[in-house]
């Protein structure tokens, strides 16, 4: 069976004292029966979140990376640096960096070979925008979407690979999937990766739900066959809700 993650996405929130209060929090509120359990703040925080996570079972990751092992590069982190920074995981190709940094397929397909290869787990996002959903072109986006960025990958590459279903019009906009729309997208994905890789590894790879995951929907979405978690935006920079939703992936 597939362990649950839940994972929050801090974006860009929070100075170093309202993060540390935060994550002492959340660590204070976890123990041996909840799920994994995964921290993304911004770069600026990660090494104040360190020391709060350091004898915790809270993993910590990063929101981006670039592909280049160091260089000139202005503004830019590498795979090395976020490792060494004490992450595990880092997320790739979130809707937010599609849309106003110009993200495709293909940095996503780079830069998820990056963090495999550095030993980085990737948080790999896909989803459909409105316009897309409602003319009935989910599933060609999705398709397009996972191919794009992982079609290249070896199924041993894959097996180590976090994927990410944000419908980008759930996003931020208290707007949730129903869990049995957001089920069905699992789904494909899951197909997706049965015929890429086989039943027995597709069955090992956890794919999450984002977009307006809160306390009172979190445990619908994730009682769901395919849903093996979530990536939680708001809802993650407050203590409270946030624990609710790592209770409800019990
Ligand atoms: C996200 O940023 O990945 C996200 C899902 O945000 P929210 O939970 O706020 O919709």
């Amino acid at each position: 069976m597939r362990q649950k993650l839940v994972a929050g996405n801090w974006k860009m929130h929070l100075s170093t004292d309202e993060a540390r209060d935060l994550a002492r929090s959340i660590v204070e509120s976890i123990d041996n029966t909840t799920p994994e359990v995964l921290l993304c703040p911004s770069f600026t925080l990660i090494s104040a979140i360190k020391d709060e996570v350091e004898d915790s079972p809270v993993f910590l990751g990063a929101q981006n990376l670039f592909w280049e092992p160091k260089g000139a590069f202005t503004g830019e982190i590498s795979a090395e640096m976020i490792l060494d920074a004490g992450c595990t995981h880092v997320i790739i190709g979130h809707s937010e960096r599609r849309q106003y940094f110009g993200e495709t397929d293909a940095s996503v397909q780079r830069k998820t070979a990056t963090a495999l290869q550095a030993g980085l787990i990737p948080i790999v996002c896909v989803g459909e925008t409105l316009e897309e959903r409602e003319e009935g072109q989910t599933s060609v986006v999705i398709n397009r979407q996972v191919s794009g960025a992982l079609e290249r990958f070896k199924p041993e590459d894959i097996r180590k690979l976090v994927i990410a279903y944000e419908p980008v019009w759930a996003i931020g906009t208290g707007r949730t999937a129903t869990p049995e729309t957001a089920q069905e997208v699992h789904q494909l994905i899951r197909a997706w990766l049965i015929d890429h890789s086989g039943k027995e590894i597709a069955e090992t790879v956890r794919i999450l739900y984002g977009g307006s995951v809160k306390p009172d929907n979190a445990e619908t979405l994730f009682s769901q066959v395919d849903i093996d978690g979530g990536l939680v935006g708001g809802a993650s920079l407050k203590a409270e809700a946030f624990s609710a939703i790592i209770k409800a992936a019990r």
